[in-house]
């Protein structure tokens, strides 16, 4: 026997916002991610992020960004609320890394978030705060210089279910650590910080020459990439890849030393992966992997980046021109400079 069916209803929007903050959602590090990217898109320069317990108990991110007005701040914490797109063109060629509103509102709605921010100009800075009930409260003058601080505490705690998915503090502190060392590399002009428990972890001071940026790249990935990297810089049909590959003889045992980042965003990518490996098949052997850390640039409009919520996916316009653009530039590199010194030394 069939059940009655019950009637269709409408959702709350919370939990309207609680069903998309499973999908961008998923950990500590995933939040870290999307307030990472928002500071980013504000145009600062220098980041902070504190955590406690793992970034459950408390995951604080503050820059020094445009900030958002007073008049916006309940907005900022709306449903599809942005003032990054406004409408379809700007979609089809989205210059900032976020664009869908949605990363506020589905973290205040599993979380106790707050949020204080003075705008450029402001006389100070204004606080509101959403209690996981998706009800924002009346914002409150508060102290903070030019920019924004978004204040997570008790990821989860209304969410039983998601909260069982958390692994140890050490397990999600290890994947926060991955997002900002990434984040870390795609932007070495950005001063980064991170503490964990009032414990620093990364203290990277904001690059502005080339000396500070090998610093940076050797602080985030060992002095042994970079003293075995090879420098890359291509371009062709309005593509651009560059960066640095490691030769062939320093390969690794797993796959653990790969950064690509497509117009400044980390990208998981099936056609980049295969251009690569293709690039590396003919000089490194099939059980070794190898370590890169690449930037593709390419005209905003030739890359989709709305093709999953947390923005880790991305469809080119032209696939086989870029699958080709990479695969032709890092093989010509390894050709030139790859097997020089090729004394099998292992990192
Ligand atoms: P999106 O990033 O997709 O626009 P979010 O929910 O992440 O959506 O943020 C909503 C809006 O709040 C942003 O469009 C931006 O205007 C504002 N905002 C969020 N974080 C910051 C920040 N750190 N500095 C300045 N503005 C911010
Ligand atoms: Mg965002």
């Amino acid at each position: 026997m069939p059940a009655m069916p019950k009637p269709i209803r409408l959702l709350s929007s919370q939990l309207i916002d609680q069903i998309a903050a499973g999908e961008v959602v998923e950990r500590p590090a995933s939040v870290a991610k999307e307030l990472i990217e928002n500071s980013l898109d504000a145009g600062a320069r220098r980041i902070e992020v504190d955590l406690e317990q793992g970034g459950v108990k408390l995951l604080r991110i503050r820059d020094d960004g445009h900030g958002i007005p007073a008049e916006e701040l309940a907005l900022a914490l709306a449903r599809h609320a942005t003032s990054k797109i406004g409408g379809l063109a700007d979609l089809e060629a989205v210059a900032s890394l976020g664009f869908r509103g949605e990363a506020l509102p589905s973290i205040a709605s599993v979380s106790r978030l707050t949020l204080t921010s003075r705008a450029a100009g402001a006389d100070h800075a204004w606080q509101v705060r959403v209690d996981g009930d998706g009800r924002v409260g009346e914002p409150q003058p508060a102290a903070h210089p030019q920019g924004t601080t978004v204040e997570v505490r008790d990821l989860f705690f209304n969410v039983p279910a998601r909260r069982k998915f958390l692994r140890t503090e050490k397990t999600e502190l290890g994947h926060l650590e991955q997002v900002v060392r990434r984040m870390a590399l795609v932007r070495p002009e950005i001063g980064l910080r991170l503490t964990h428990a009032g414990r620093s972890l990364l203290d990277l001071p904001a690059a502005a020459d080339e000396a500070v940026v090998e610093r940076r790249l050797e602080a985030l990935l060992g002095a042994a990439f970079l003293g075995h990297a090879l420098r890359l810089d291509a371009a062709a049909v309005g593509l651009r890849l560059h960066g640095w590959l490691v030769r062939p003889a320093f390969s690794r045992s797993q796959a653990d030393m790969q950064f690509f980042f497509v117009n400044g965003r980390p990208v998981r990518d099936k056609l980049v992966a295969h251009a690569v490996r293709r690039a590396f098949q003919d000089v490194l052997h099939h059980a070794r992997h190898p370590a890169y850390l690449l930037y593709l640039e390419l005209p905003a409009r030739l890359v989709d980046v709305n093709v999953h919520p947390a923005k880790q996916e991305v469809r080119f316009r032209e696939g086989r021109q870029v699958h080709d653009f990479i695969f032709r530039s890092l093989q010509r590199r390894l050709a030139e400079g790859g097997l020089a010194g090729a004394d099998v030394l292992e990192m």
